[in-house]
């Protein structure tokens, strides 16, 4: 850690004129905990749960996943956790689930859309985190909503498993708070009524840009489409963050480019809530807030958003960056 950073540490994440900013880190295991707190992270704003189901022969027990989340939370002490339930299949393949092989992963039986099917596998995770809510801050998120039918389901599970609970007398937080990842474009149009049904946002932008640009995000012939810079992508993700503020609602964003710090003018701009992170950018990033003013991010923005190109955004940053140096 660079010494100039560590003064950060323990200092939550705000702009120079005072507007604060949740400085989050994304974690898949739960001893990267201990280290994103390390490394000055205010909470968890992702763990990827997928990982405790990968490579290995058979599915995790409710205890094990149990013991888990429970190890987080003590790292976490009364910092929140977002628990994001496992994004499992697609791209991301799990042995002893036998998902066939598909053409077009990314737009087929991943994540929400295989829980139907799976039906133990997603309601022992979810009782195994309703079990740890009772000793820390914990949240829960949905990977790949693409309708509000998902979220109506996800909603019914939640409360018969809560209810299973109720009757075996087994302590959890009845508050426990239920977002989703926005990363599927069709929620962007539907943000209004999701704000009726649940507590928070997180853009998942790495999704985002793949789905909003119609770009594969690990097709090397078209990474030069892949750009989250693109002033569509940015219109989108200002439309987003204005209407879930509008409707009293809290949003983070979880993808990389959170922790792209010639971008942080901009997400300053946007308004988010909170930017979650890997743990080795959290420092540098709370350091660079430092030295920005929100007002000067948001006349950013707006001119970003007027830009033809993403050459011309990643333009303006520059320029940007030569005057606040
Ligand atoms: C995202 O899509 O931006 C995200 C955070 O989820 P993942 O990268 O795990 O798909
Ligand atoms: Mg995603």
């Amino acid at each position: 850690l660079k010494d100039k950073e560590k003064i950060f540490i323990d200092i939550p994440g705000s702009t120079a004129d005072g507007i604060k900013l949740e400085i989050a880190a994304n974690i898949a295991h739960p001893l990267e905990a201990q280290t994103a707190f390390d490394h000055g992270a205010e909470s968890i704003g992702l763990f990827r749960t997928e990982m405790l189901y990968m490579d290995r022969h058979c599915e995790p027990s409710e205890d094990e996943l149990y013991n888990t989340f429970c190890q987080a939370i003590e790292a976490a002490k009364q910092r929140t956790i977002i628990i994001r339930t496992f994004d499992i299949g697609g791209d991301k393949p799990v042995n002893y689930l036998n998902i066939p092989s598909e053409n077009n992963p990314f737009l087929g039986y991943r994540a929400v859309r295989i829980y139907q099917e799976f039906l133990t596998l997603f309601r022992t995770q979810l009782r195994a985190i309703l079990r740890a809510s009772a000793h820390g801050k914990l949240k829960i998120m949905i990977p790949m909503i693409s309708s509000m039918e998902e979220i109506l389901w996800i909603k019914e599970e939640l409360t018969i498993i809560k209810q299973s609970l109720r009757n075996e007398k087994i302590p959890f937080d009845e508050k426990i708070p239920l977002g989703i990842m926005l990363e599927v474009p069709s929620m962007m149009f539907i943000i209004d009524q999701c704000c009726e049904e649940i507590d928070f946002f997180s853009i998942g932008s790495n999704d985002l840009t793949q789905y909003l640009l119609a770009v594969d995000r690990d097709n090397e012939k078209v990474t030069k489409h892949y750009n989250s810079l693109n002033p569509a992508f940015l219109r989108g993700l200002d439309h987003i963050v204005k209407e879930v503020h509008h409707y009293g609602k809290w949003i983070g964003i979880c993808g990389e480019l959170a922790s792209k710090g010639s971008v942080l003018p901009l997400l300053v701009g946007l308004g988010f809530d909170e930017l979650s992170m890997s743990s080795p950018n959290l420092l540098s990033t709370k350091a660079r807030l430092k030295k920005l003013n929100r007002s000067d991010c948001r006349i950013l923005l707006n001119k970003a958003m007027n830009c033809r190109t993403s050459l011309e955004v990643e333009h303006l940053l520059a320029q940007f960056r030569m005057e606040q140096a």
